[in-house]
């Protein structure tokens, strides 16, 4: 008969989030009954420690899996019983598969989110030297991805050193630069990744000086709410080749639905529906 998907998203805020909508569509697409359920932390009063209590629950209800996101991307890693190696170097899940035997696998789609969406949309970009821009949830997971897609060697910036340090000590090739180093980073780097929230709607602006957008640079903005970001706008103005965010947003989705149900989603039909979206 139809198969039956029951799937959720933990975390805090997540209201607004796209990913439940593109989920469930490819749900219908496949011919599945995909509910998508947002268990959202703020509405249920919960905080990010009790990320166990909701795993229980949804293992109870019989979840097939979690998504997870900001605050409990970290607080959930003792509550899992194994972790794939990739979700283990990065100290980050965002994906959970609850298996029929009530084993929690933990997982994590946003690095390879990111690197399909890089391969994708800039297949040719050389990754000898890349600049990434923010060491929090997602620079972490981008310079994952750049390093198993071969990157040489990448520089780390945060407006907070600690945490550029931090990432640089977890990231084999990378090593970390004040922010008053920027500019000297790209004057020998081959792209630059921006995962800072600057740009979203609620922090306007562009966090790298338009001047130092040199058109032999490649750019990947990983904010995609706006896609537009000031920084793709005004490096497409200047000629660089730019990767807006909606890819990793899309990619990570895609990644998640094929370890929930075990089914191949259409990634062209999925990016179809976010621009719908
Ligand atoms: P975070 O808070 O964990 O990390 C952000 C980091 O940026 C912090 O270390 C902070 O010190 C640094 N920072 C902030 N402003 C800066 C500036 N002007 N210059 C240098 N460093 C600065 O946040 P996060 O979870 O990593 O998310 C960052 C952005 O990435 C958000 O906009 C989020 O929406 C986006 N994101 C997108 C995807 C996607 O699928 N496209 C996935 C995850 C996150």
């Amino acid at each position: 008969g139809t198969s039956r998907v029951l799937v959720g998203l933990v975390g805090s805020g997540i209201g607004p989030s796209l990913t439940p909508a593109l989920h469930e569509r490819e749900g219908d697409a496949q011919g599945m009954r995909y509910l998508y359920q947002r268990l959202d932390l703020d509405v249920l009063g919960l905080g990010a420690g009790d990320v166990g209590r909701v795993l229980d629950a949804a293992r109870l209800a019989g979840f097939r899996g979690l998504n997870l996101t900001h605050p409990v991307k970290q607080t959930v890693l003792p509550h899992l019983d194994t972790l794939s190696p990739d979700a283990e170097a990065l100290g980050a899940v965002n994906t959970i598969v609850l298996g029929p035997d009530g084993i929690a696998a933990g997982d994590n789609t946003d690095w390879s989110g990111f690197a399909t969406s890089l391969r994708r949309g800039l297949p040719d970009a050389a990754l000898g030297h890349v600049v990434v821009l923010g060491a929090g949830g997602a620079g972490a997971a981008v310079a994952h991805a750049l390093v198993r897609l071969g990157a040489g060697r990448l520089t780390v910036v945060d407006a907070d050193p600690s945490r550029a340090a931090a990432l640089a000590r977890a990231v084999p090739a990378a090593s970390a630069v004040p922010a008053s180093a920027l500019a000297a980073a790209l004057a020998d780097a081959d792209g630059l990744v921006h995962a800072t929230p600057t740009g979203m709607a609620g922090h306007p602006g562009s966090p790298v000086p338009a001047e130092l957008l040199d058109p032999r640079l490649w750019v990947a903005d990983v904010v995609y709410r706006p896609l537009e970001t000031e920084l793709v706008r005004t490096a497409r103005a200047r000629g660089l080749r730019v990767l807006d965010g909606g890819g990793m947003a899309v990619f990570q989705a895609i990644d998640a639905f094929r370890l929930f149900t075990g089914v191949e989603p259409d990634a062209d039909r999925m990016l179809g529906h976010f621009t719908e979206l």
